[in-house]
């Protein structure tokens, strides 16, 4: 079975990614980021991005907030949130779409805080500002947020450098569910923490699903944390998306050569030989010259005659799975 581009299947779809290429501006020329990525993300459906650091995920993350940072830039695509394409909306009007449709949970609550204020009333102002709630009433909510995710109202009028790591990405979390919008992207939230830690911030995420349905975009390099929160997971190899299937179908039989070494890597979760784990050889391109034909091709250890000349196209092989591989037909 073949298709166009990985594209939804079900009438609930939520967000639609078509095409997204950012690049980044050097002195040493264009780096070609995130090229030609195609998802989708259904309602009250948390999403994995995976892959390398280096991969693009983050890039691909902030670009659905219009927050690549510079020198980056959003390129061509379309990215449809409810319909409506966010690469055609002013500044102004996009202004309006972060945090109440679409927010983000950065990875390292310190920088994202400001250190200045508390973080009641930094929760506080985004309901001041976009729903013109008075004071009062948007530290109100402050409070219940901050019960809801664990830290307790009595730490509203706490600075942020008074709360542990934990707590300041609970934080960000109260932040990013302040106006309760559809869509949320996590991304790394629980890198710069301990792993009991770790293991309480992703039993926040599923008790949150269930209260508010949002969607989540959960991005990692840690497939491990992954499996245990998404519904379906898209593998990101240099800028590209090379699988996308259900966590259970990548786990337990990876299609794409990458996603079989990266499960691999991952001792925990590989298939039938729990403690054994694989190293991926090699490293990522430089994606100022990212090789020709397949990107993955001088790490892969199943290349053949086409991969260093022809580009896969990512093809749909059953009916919800998604590879970009020459093994899988030339598209
Ligand atoms: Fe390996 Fe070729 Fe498939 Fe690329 S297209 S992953 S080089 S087999």
């Amino acid at each position: 079975m073949k298709g166009d581009g990985p594209f939804p299947a079900s009438n609930n779809v939520l967000l639609e990614v078509r095409n997204l290429r950012v690049i980044y501006d050097t002195t040493f020329g264009k780096v070609d980021a995130v090229s030609q990525v195609s998802f989708h993300v259904n309602e009250n459906e948390f999403f994995g991005l995976a892959g390398e650091s280096g991969c693009g995920k983050s890039t691909v993350a902030y670009s659905l907030v219009r927050e690549v940072p510079p020198p980056g830039k959003i390129v061509g695509g379309q990215i449809l949130l409810n319909g409506r394409d966010l690469l055609k909306l002013s500044n102004e009007e996009m202004r309006k779409v972060r945090w109440k449709e679409v927010s983000v949970i950065p990875q390292a609550a310190m920088n994202a805080l400001n250190p200045v204020y508390t973080v009641g009333d930094q929760i506080a102002e985004a309901i001041m500002e976009h729903e013109k709630a008075p004071k009062d009433e948007a530290l109100a909510r402050a409070e219940e947020l901050l019960d809801l995710v664990g830290v307790g109202r009595h730490r509203v009028r706490s600075y942020p450098h008074e709360l542990s790591g934990g707590q300041r990405q609970r934080v960000m979390i109260a932040m990013a569910l302040a106006l309760n919008p559809p869509l949320v992207i996590a991304d790394e939230p629980t890198t710069a923490l301990d792993v009991v830690v770790q293991a309480q911030i992703l039993n926040l995420f599923k008790e949150l699903r269930d209260k508010f349905g949002m969607s989540m975009i959960f991005i990692t390099h840690d497939l491990t944390t992954m499996f245990e929160l998404v519904d379906r997971i898209a593998i990101m190899y240099a800028g590209k998306i090379v699988e996308i299937g259900p966590t259970d179908k990548i786990v337990d039989d990876p299609l794409h050569p990458y996603t079989q070494l990266l499960v691999k890597a991952v001792p925990r979760i590989g298939k039938g030989e729990r403690g054994k784990f694989e190293y991926i050889p090699g490293s990522p391109p430089n994606l100022l010259e990212p090789p020709p034909g397949c990107r993955f091709h001088p790490r892969c250890p199943k290349r053949f005659e086409p991969c260093d000349r022809e580009e896969p196209r990512i093809i749909q092989v059953d009916r919800d799975r998604w590879v970009a591989c020459h093994l899988f037909g030339r598209g």
